[in-house]
This record gives structure tokens, C-alpha cells and sequence, in this order.
């Protein structure tokens, strides 16, 4: 990155605070450690990357059905699948402070990093990342439930239901989005590491000996997924992970890793976990080949896509300092952008100025596409409320002024005319109020 990382990294949190993009967690009562909060800008934000992944890998695609299970699930699916035994991450704590570290984030043949003590670390312990919580009004043993700590299992354990009432056939996916909870170590970097965040995954189920075609399929398709939230080629590597270091139900997995300004770590995941999981929860092969009636367990290819993480890099890729306009500025992509377009009346104490400007804000946001977020704003002069938009990213900014209300004196060709200015080119226009939205939709298309 161009700019200093560590500088990179606080002035993008800063400008989250300030914006309203993401908040520390229960501020007004002193915070709690590493819990974030999305502020108005960051949960549309989010909210605009999770809808896109879910049109372009579900609602396009007749290969890929969606599935909104629940957070809380029967602690027999936990046991079947492994985590309650192996869901572990190795523990280490200091012998001076006794703060804990993940034993493969440290070194530690170097001081403690809480206290600089240089005592050393206990040996590693398996420390399980399961987040525990009780159902009912009872905290007995018997009442004992987990959050989840991935959306996976959901898809697994529904895939009777789904495969009997969709009646796909393979290869076919099933794609789900929502919260996972992990008891992390050590949570931090922001919103990169939390004890709660959110995943969107799909599970793509295939013939046993297809899956390596499948699996390089869906690889290119997260590359391309990558780019288009605009992080550039050279921010971004593809880590094949080695035998004996992969997760034990895969066959082959690739880190899609990122290099952030704290250090190159992990942004996705592409696994295939071969027929493990089905194997886990179905006693019998609950897939049947239409054309063979041979009894089999797919395979399955996962990509899995944080969504926190997608919001972090996309927000670092996007913060630009313009030292010659004397601006900071988010490049969004405008796909990713939690406004699309900013409407200002040039004066807000002139009637017919706002007035004017009102009715462009209302046929900006009953377009019947449904694509365009829109903001007001009609405090002090119209270069701070540029300035404003560009630190939040908003691709254009609409002016109504007094050429568009054709007052003496104007010029007459002007009239309901309106300014258009575009973010990065800082350039204006000047569009027929008639001709804006397709104008507006056009661009953001390009
Ligand atoms: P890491 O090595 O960073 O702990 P992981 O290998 O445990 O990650 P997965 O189990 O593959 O992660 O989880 C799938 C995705 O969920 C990751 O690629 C990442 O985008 C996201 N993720 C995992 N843990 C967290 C977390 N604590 N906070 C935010 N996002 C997370």
C-alpha cells in the first residue's frame, strides 16, 4: 500500500468512527473489548456487498439454492462433526502475567507482549472456541447449547430437505449467510478478528470425481469476486495450503490472503472437503444418481467469504488522501457505495431552491429499480458538502441552483438543468433533471 500501513490502518478507523461506518461496541459503558458496531454508512455498506454476493452466486445462478437456518442448533450436529473435539486452537499464556496468546500468532522465544516479561509461556493447550449458552430455564448440563461457530453444518444437515423439495441435481449448491461465533484467543485488528462476525458461504455439492474441476472453477470465480471489490492484484495472494496443514476433512484448500497493513493473514477460504461432512450426518448415501439409481455421498467444494473482512479490505483499499485537491476520499467501487448520489439545494434558506432540490430527491429514490440510495444535504457551502460525500465515498453529488430554476439573469438553456459532479474526476456536468436517473444509472453500470 502506498500509504504508511500502521497510518493506513488508524486512519481508516478514525474515518469510521467519525462517519458513522463502524462504532466501538457499548461505548457509552466503556466498550467491550473487540465488539464493533455498524453505524448507518457501515450497515449499508455491508449490507450492499452481502445482497450482491447473494444475487450473483444465488439468485443468478440455477445451480444454487439459498438456505436461513438457525443460529442455535441440537449439540449432537457439533458432536458429529468434530467441533466439540477438535474446534481448538492451541493456547499458550505468559508465566509472569498470565495473559493467554494463540500459540501460532506468537513467538514465543521473544518477551511477552502484554508485560515484555521475558519468564516464557506454559506449554500449548488445546483451547476450544465453542461459545456455550443455555436453553431453557434451567442451566443444567442437559441444557447446554453452542452458537455456531460456522454456517456450514446448517447446509449439511438439511441437504435431504433441500435436494427432496428443490430437486436439483448435482453439481448443485446450497448458499447461506449469517452470524458465527468463536470464544477467539485473541480477537483484534479492528473488525478483522472478532468474537462475533459474519460469513457468507455455499457448499457445492458434486460428483466424487469431478471435484477438482469444480474446485478450480470456483476459485476464478473468487478471484473475480475479489476484484470487483476493488482490491488490486498486488494486495492480494493465493495460498495453497500444505498437506498435513489443512483442516482434517480437506483434500485441498487454498488461503485467499490479503495483505493488510498489520500483515499478509487470511481473507477467504476455498476447501474441498470431500464427503466428510454428509459421511458425519447421513448413515446412508442420501444422494442418488438419476442416471446410474447408484447410491452416493458428493462431494463438496466450499468457498467461504467473511463478510466483515470484505467490508475491512474494501474500506482500505478504497481510503485515497488527494494532497493536490486538499481532500480524503473513499474509491469505492459503486457498486459498494452506501450512497449512490448526494442532492444539495445550493442556499437551504431559498424555498423554491429546496423545493426543487426535493423533488429531484424524490425522483431519484422511486426509480423503480430500486438501485439508488440517496442523500441530502443542505448544510454549509456546497465545497464542504463535496468534501463530505468524497470521505464517505458517494459516486456523484446533484446541485440545484439558481440556473436550474431559470431566475433573470441565467442563462436560459440551464433551466431545470442541475450540476453533476463525480467523485474522482471531481469533474461537473451539467443533465437535464428530466434525463438524471438514467444518467445516474448509466454511470454506475459503467
Ligand atoms: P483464521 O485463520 O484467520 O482464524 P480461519 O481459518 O479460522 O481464520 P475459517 O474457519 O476458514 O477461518 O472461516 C471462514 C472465514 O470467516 C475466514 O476466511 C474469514 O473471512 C472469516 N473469519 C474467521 N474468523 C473470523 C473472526 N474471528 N472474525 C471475523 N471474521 C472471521
Amino acid at each position: 500500500m502506498e500509504q504508511g500501513k500502521d497510518d493506513l490502518m488508524e486512519k481508516v478507523i478514525a474515518l469510521c468512527k467519525r462517519r458513522g461506518f463502524v462504532f466501538p461496541g457499548s461505548e457509552i459503558y466503556g466498550g467491550l473489548a473487540n465488539s464493533w458496531d455498524y453505524g448507518p454508512l457501515g450497515a449499508q455498506l455491508k449490507k450492499n456487498i452481502k445482497d450482491e454476493w447473494w444475487r450473483r452466486f444465488v439468485e443468478h445462478r440455477d445451480d444454487m439454492v439459498g438456505l436461513d437456518a438457525a443460529v442455535i442448533m441440537n449439540p449432537k450436529v457439533w458432536e458429529k462433526s468434530g467441533h466439540l473435539a477438535t474446534f481448538n486452537d492451541p493456547l499458550v499464556e505468559c508465566k509472569k502475567c498470565h495473559a493467554r496468546f494463540r500459540a501460532d500468532q506468537i513467538d514465543s522465544a521473544k518477551p511477552c507482549q502484554a508485560c515484555s516479561g521475558k519468564d516464557g509461556f506454559t506449554e500449548p493447550k488445546n483451547f476450544n472456541l465453542m461459545l456455550k449458552t443455555s436453553l431453557g430455564p434451567t442451566e443444567e448440563k442437559a441444557s447446554t447449547v453452542y452458537l455456531r461457530p460456522e454456517i456450514a453444518q446448517a447446509m449439511f444437515v438439511n441437504f435431504k430437505n433441500v435436494l427432496d423439495t428443490s430437486r436439483k441435481r448435482l453439481p448443485f449448491g446450497i448458499a447461506s449467510q449469517g452470524r458465527a461465533f468463536r470464544n477467539e484467543i485473541t480477537p483484534g485488528n479492528f473488525i478483522f478478528r472478532q468474537r462475533e462476525f459474519d460469513l457468507m458461504e455455499f457448499e457445492y455439492f458434486v460428483k466424487p470425481s469431478e471435484w477438482d474441476q469444480h474446485f478450480d472453477y470456483w476459485l476464478t470465480q473468487m478471484k473475480q469476486w475479489v476484484k470487483d471489490l476493488g482490491v488490486k492484484d498486488e494486495h492480494v495472494v493465493y495460498v495453497p495450503i500444505a498437506d498435513g496443514e489443512r483442516a482434517h476433512y480437506s483434500a485441498k484448500t487454498i488461503d485467499v490472503e490479503y495483505k493488510y497493513p498489520f500483515g499478509q493473514k487470511e481473507l477467504y477460504g476455498l476447501a474441498s472437503r470431500t464427503d466428510f461432512d454428509l459421511k458425519n450426518h447421513f448413515a446412508e448415501p442420501p444422494y442418488q444418481d438419476p442416471e446410474t439409481n447408484e447410491k452416493i455421498y458428493p462431494y463438496v467444494i466450499e468457498p467461504s467469504f467473511g463478510l466483515d473482512r470484505s467490508v475491512l479490505v474494501t474500506l482500505l483499499e478504497a481510503f485515497t488522501e488527494d494532497k493536490e485537491n486538499d481532500r480524503v476520499y473513499l474509491k469505492l467501487p459503486k457498486w459498494v457505495a452506501p450512497y449512490k448520489v448526494a442532492v444539495f439545494p445550493l442556499l437551504a434558506n431559498k424555498p423554491a431552491l429546496v423545493e426543487k432540490a426535493r423533488e429531484v430527491f424524490n425522483q431519484l429514490t422511486s426509480q423503480p429499480t430500486n438501485q439508488l440510495t440517496v442523500a441530502w444535504d443542505d448544510r454549509g457551502n456546497v465545497g464542504k458538502r463535496y468534501y463530505s460525500q468524497d470521505e464517505i465515498g458517494t459516486p456523484f453529488c446533484v446541485t440545484i441552483d439558481f440556473e436550474t430554476l431559470g431566475e433573470e439573469g441565467s442563462d436560459q438553456a440551464k433551466i431545470d438543468t442541475v450540476t453533476v459532479r463525480d467523485r474522482d474526476t471531481m469533474k461537473q456536468e451539467r443533465v437535464k433533471i428530466s434525463e438524471l436517473p438514467a444518467y445516474i444509472l448509466a454511470k454506475l453500470s459503467e
